[in-house]
């Protein structure tokens, strides 16, 4: 019997829950790494997403499958080039996903929750979204089924980007030398999840971090400046469900009050700076009647 690819990820979670006792230990002696309840939460979101995932799966599989028999644009042979190909269109794929992810608010409502704990440890990178098929992920990874890439291979790949990523989630690694440049390395990742106005928005890479360097988008971690881990507005919350929905809620209620169209879509779909702006007017409480300006 075939290996269902979609379950990649839950088949390495044993290899995942090494790599978090390797580093409890490691670190043993370094303090407000780990916090249990962190750590849970983190654990529950991916399992929320998982289950997620595989019902989002089994609804945009038959799209891309049509989309393949139908459009392609090319026929690969069964190749290791064609697989790399594919992991290389794909990964530049996942950095145009995370950097919109970052920018426009309908997406950050999704991935915020990765960026959510003031953490960072290998359980962190199990922090991820129950919301990502609402906010579109599966759309980013059309374009390989149309070029001419089969469906299934595009879902191990996607699959096999997350569980690369999984290994940048740490603190126990030091700077890695040439593979800075080539690819995403915990220093680079450490960067990324930090709310420091240095770091905040760069460092978008799945695998590769020369999509960072190409596009302008990369930052380099200092020893003169620790990180800050954690988003600029923090959720304070353990319970996977409600981190999971948090943001929607928000961004919900600001586009349903705001003022006008113009401030709606910015809540829905402006940078988060911009709908943090939008939100701010509304929190603004009107001044009482009498009482000049
Ligand atoms: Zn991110
Ligand atoms: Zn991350």
């Amino acid at each position: 019997m075939k290996f269902p690819v979609e379950l990649i990820l839950l088949a390495l979670v044993p290899v995942f829950l090494l790599f978090v006792a390797g580093e409890l230990w490691f670190l043993r002696r370094r303090g407000n790494l780990y916090d249990l309840r962190d750590s849970l939460c983190s654990a529950g979101l991916g399992l929320l997403h998982q289950g997620a995932d595989k019902l989002a799966w089994l609804l945009v599989l038959p799209l891309y499958g049509w989309i393949y028999q139908q459009h392609r644009l090319f026929s690969f042979p069964d190749s290791a080039l064609s697989f790399f190909l594919l992991f290389l269109g794909q990964d530049f794929l996942y950095y145009w996903f995370h950097r919109v992810s970052h920018r426009v608010r309908w997406l950050w409502a999704a991935h915020s929750v990765h960026h959510s704990s003031t953490r960072m440890n290998f359980t962190t990178a199990f922090r991820q979204s129950l919301m990502y098929p609402l906010a579109g992920m599966w759309a980013f990874w059309l374009p390989l089924a149309w070029l001419g890439f089969p469906p299934q291979q595009v879902v191990a790949v996607v699959l096999l980007n997350l569980a690369f990523q999984f290994f940048v989630h740490t603190q126990a690694v030091p700077k890695l030398g040439w593979l800075e440049y080539v690819f995403n390395t915990p220093s680079i990742h450490r960067s990324h999840h930090a709310r420091n106005p240095r770091y905040i928005d760069h460092n978008y890479a799945g695998v590769l971090v020369v999509w960072d360097r190409l596009f302008g988008t990369f930052v380099e971690e200092l020893d003169s400046e620790p990180c800050d881990y954690g988003t600029v507005k923090p959720v304070n919350s353990f319970n996977p469900l409600w981190v999971s929905v948090v943001e929607w809620r928000d961004m919900l209620l600001e586009a349903w009050r705001a003022e006008n169209w113009r401030d709606r879509l910015i809540a829905l779909f402006g940078a988060p700076e911009a709908a943090e702006r939008v939100a701010s007017k509304q929190r603004r409480v009107p001044p009482a009647k009498g009482v000049s300006a």
